[in-house]
């Protein structure tokens, strides 16, 4: 770690070298001049040379009288000698001299010298305590990663479709609000909640409103802001992040992306990244067995990868609550949507039902950005207010991507998507168990796709029947299967179907047990899980003839 820590060092030093020396030269220009020795300066003297004198503590600058073609005025120093007649010269040859505290040959140790080597010393020290050293980034970057809200202004009514977990987290808002009430018969506060779930689906806007709704102050950070480059910078932060947070309680703590930094230590490889990640989830495990719940701190963090955390994150007494924020139902959807259409003008024939239906799957933050999105594109082609058409856009944009009108493609190409996206088409509408066909399009969007079917479940899902699964393999099979009856060629234009395909077929055999052969075992990754742990070694490989039989 010494070394480490030494190179980082070295590295900051060379970021003020170019600084240091400019000044140097710069400096030994203006005022250093010629050194010359006290015999010489006295000569200059006496020669009456020398307009004017400056005595610093232990140099003498002499500036010269300037000569006919020479431009500017040239100076000398010399090193002060114990010279009583020095005064009575100058002013026997009427030498104007003044005194000064500081200069000389510690004029170039002058202020901007100063702050390196300051920070240097802090740094030098900290090392040696062992210490991480929180003296630079502090100066530098760590106030900008925090991110402190005294009323995030956000509710409980900005938040929607996440009932239940709102309905938990009424609890924690009442904590907030009179930490007293509860620790009247001697129980403790929670002191940490986690809330998992997607991306996007209002994790932080949540912890927000709860900071909102109890008008506590909001501290936030990322996991991710915390593991940073110098090592010993994010258990520093912590720690600033901490004291901070006790100064203002009541208050909420709120870090997300808590697994960047609290992921299992023992999943990881060893080496030097891992090892700062570790200082720094150690130093949270210390400041929450370390912090008083009784002012009313609470911590609060987001993951959507539970499973990868550090155990001893979850521990009683640590992060013990934990709150589901899962993609949002229909009604959720409806409800958002709701939300975020407040301050838009809608065509009062936009029926929000119709959009919360045709998208599923689609957390708070997509919505939002539909909403906005439909906003724009109404707005764009001059509309009084939006319709249902923009939603209708702003949806597939959302799904397939920006449509491409300008990527050319050949009448060739056109005919072979065009039956391939219909192939998919014909076939969901033929099996019974695939979704409906709300459009097909042969316009390209988005990075890779050419064409695409767009198929929308009539009502969301959770579970899915072996039938099904097999009616959607036909359907992703479908566009292929077009190319190969109409062109008796195939295309790569199905690579993504197949991919799908392979999938989905994978997962019947080794998670869903729904293949006859294989029966009802799973396979993850191709391994035997843990917990069949019948005399079989944890994660052992599998038989070639099993993934064989897989693979068939
Ligand atoms: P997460 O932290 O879970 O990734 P965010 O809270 O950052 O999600 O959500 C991003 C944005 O999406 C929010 O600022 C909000 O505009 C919108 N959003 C997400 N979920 C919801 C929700 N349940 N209700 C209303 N808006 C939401
Ligand atoms: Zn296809």
């Amino acid at each position: 770690m010494a070394k480490k820590y030494l190179f980082k060092m070295s590295i900051w030093l060379l970021l003020f070298i170019p600084i240091l020396t400019t000044h140097r030269i710069a400096d030994a220009e203006l005022s250093l001049g010629d050194k010359v020795p006290y015999s010489e300066f006295k000569k200059l003297i006496q020669d009456d040379r020398l307009e004017e004198v400056v005595l610093y503590p232990t140099t003498v600058k002499g500036i010269l009288k300037s000569e006919e073609g020479t431009k500017g005025k040239k100076s000398v120093t010399t090193v002060r000698i114990e010279d009583p007649d020095l005064i009575k010269d100058l002013m026997t040859h009427k030498i104007i001299f003044s005194a000064a505290t500081n200069g000389g040959w510690s004029q170039g140790l002058s202020f901007i010298w100063f702050v390196p080597m300051i920070i240097f010393l802090i740094m030098m020290m900290r090392a040696r305590r062992g210490a991480p050293s929180a003296g630079l980034m502090s100066i530098g970057k760590s106030r900008a990663n925090l991110y402190v809200d005294k009323d995030t202004g956000v509710t409980f009514d900005d938040v929607a479709g996440v009932d239940e977990a709102k309905e938990e987290l009424k609890e924690v808002i009442d904590y907030l609000k009179n930490p007293g009430k509860y620790q009247r018969l001697g129980g403790k506060l929670p002191k940490g909640v986690l809330l998992v779930g997607p991306t996007g689906t209002g994790k932080t806007l949540l912890a927000k409103a709860v900071a909102g709704e109890a008008k506590v102050p909001f501290f936030s950070m990322s996991g991710s802001g915390f593991v940073e480059m110098f090592v010993g910078v994010g258990a520093a932060r912590v720690r600033d992040l901490f004291a901070q947070a006790q100064g203002k309680a009541p208050c909420i703590i709120f870090i997300d992306e808590i697994d960047a930094l609290g992921k299992a230590r023992a999943a990881a490889p060893i080496s030097g990244g891992n090892e700062e990640r570790e200082n720094t989830l150690n130093q949270l495990l210390v400041e929450m067995d370390g912090f008083d719940t009784r002012k009313g701190v609470i911590l609060m963090a987001a993951t959507n990868r539970p499973e990868i955390l550090d155990p001893a994150l979850l521990r009683p007494g640590r992060f013990d609550r934990h709150i589901l924020v899962d993609r949002p139902d229909i009604k959720g959807r409806e409800d958002i949507l709701k939300v975020h259409c407040k301050n838009v003008k809608l065509s009062n024939k936009v029926d929000i039902k119709t959009i919360a239906a045709r998208t599923p799957g689609f957390v708070g933050a997509d919505l939002a950005n539909v909403v906005n999105e439909a906003a724009l594109l109404a707005a764009r082609v001059g509309k009084e207010s939006v319709e249902m058409d923009s939603f209708e856009e702003a949806i597939n944009r959302m799904i397939a991507g920006l449509e491409k009108k300008k990527k050319v493609m050949s009448k060739k190409e056109q005919k072979i998507i065009a039956y391939h996206e219909s192939g998919h088409a014909l076939v969901a509408e033929s099996v019974p168990g695939a979704d409906k066909v709300h459009r097909i399009s042969i316009i390209p969007r988005g990075i890779s796709a050419l064409g695409y079917t767009l198929q929308l479940p009539t009502e969301d899902r959770y579970l899915l029947t072996r039938s099904e699964l097999l009616d959607r393999l036909a359907v992703l099979l479908g566009g292929r299967v077009a190319e190969e009856l109409t062109f008796n060629e195939v295309s790569t234009g199905a690579q993504n179907d197949l991919e799908r395909a392979t999938d989905i077929a994978m997962s019947m055999v080794r998670e869903y047990g729904m293949s006859e052969k294989i029966g009802p075992m799973t396979f993850h990754n191709g391994r035997r899980p843990q917990f069949i742990d019948l005399g079989y070694r944890a994660g052992r490989e599998l038989s070639e003839e099993v993934s064989k039989e897989i693979d068939q």
